[in-house]
């Protein structure tokens, strides 16, 4: 095993109060387009434009055509991959509660994560603008633009637009996880953008380990992390779980005496 894997399972197993912290970089594997950087929608698109609410509002037909149709053609089609599995499986290891998350891709759900706060929302789900009835994206018919809700309402992704405001209650309660946490997994993202640039910053002045895994070095690395593992999601997730299961089959043996 990786020593760094090595450091972050030992890590792991004696922390009462583990969360993730994650953006667009563990979605990648799943087929899903960042938003940001290389290869990203906003080098096709001006967000102000076109992801603005105040576009939204004004030509709802339009942003569906151009944006929301495309993003819930890949969305619909994407399953979790190792990296999301891995953070489920902590999760039922009784390792992991919480996970924070820049994406809106629902992925984190969809592989068994019970408590997930999303800052920019969901995209798994569609909002009426009019009722606030909610509907599944899945579930949506996009055959004639923009869909609508029983009670004849244009539905909106309900997911955060520019111009919109993270939902306060997500921003409140990452910030009491990050506070509490006493390792913080850092994946897929470089954390520059706010709020989720805070969350690691909290849980290191409050004495967490932060431990980072992206594929490249980040403004983080070094600074507010204290170690970086090199690698893909999947990859480095399935490390840590193989090295979970193993140390967890070896102390159910008998040879930990830790009350
Ligand atoms: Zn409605």
């Amino acid at each position: 095993m990786d020593a760094l894997v090595a450091r972050a399972v030992d890590r792991l197993r004696s922390a009462r109060h583990v969360a993730a912290l994650t953006g667009a970089g563990i979605s990648i594997e799943s087929g899903i387009p960042p938003f940001r950087g290389k290869g990203g929608l906003w080098e096709r698109f001006d967000p102000m434009e076109i992801a603005h609410i105040d576009a939204f509002l004004a030509d709802p037909a339009l942003v569906w055509r151009v944006l929301v149709k495309e993003l819930k053609d890949i969305i619909d089609r994407a399953q979790p991959n190792d990296g999301h599995k891995g953070l489920a499986r902590l999760e039922a290891m009784g390792i992991l509660q919480t996970v924070i998350t820049q994406n809106i891709d629902g992925l984190h759900q969809l592989a068994g994560n019970t408590d997930v706060i999303e800052f920019h929302g969901s995209f798994a789900w569609q909002r009426c603008l009019q009722c606030d009835q909610r509907v599944e994206t899945r579930k949506v018919d996009a055959s004639v633009l923009p869909p609508r809700c029983r009670c004849g309402g244009i539905l909106r992704p309900d997911a955060v637009f520019f111009g919109e405001m993270i939902p306060p209650a997500a921003l409140w309660r990452s910030q009491e996880v990050a506070a509490r946490c006493e390792v913080m997994l850092v994946i897929g993202t470089s954390a520059i953008v706010q709020p989720a640039a805070s969350m690691p910053i909290i849980a290191r002045q409050s004495g967490a380990v932060v431990i980072e895994i992206n594929p490249e070095p980040t403004p983080l690395t070094g600074v507010i992390s204290n170690y970086l593992i090199q690698g893909k999601a999947g990859e480095v997730m399935n490390g840590i779980v193989s090295g979970l299961e193993s140390t967890t089959a070896r102390t159910e043996g008998g040879l930990d005496f830790r009350p």
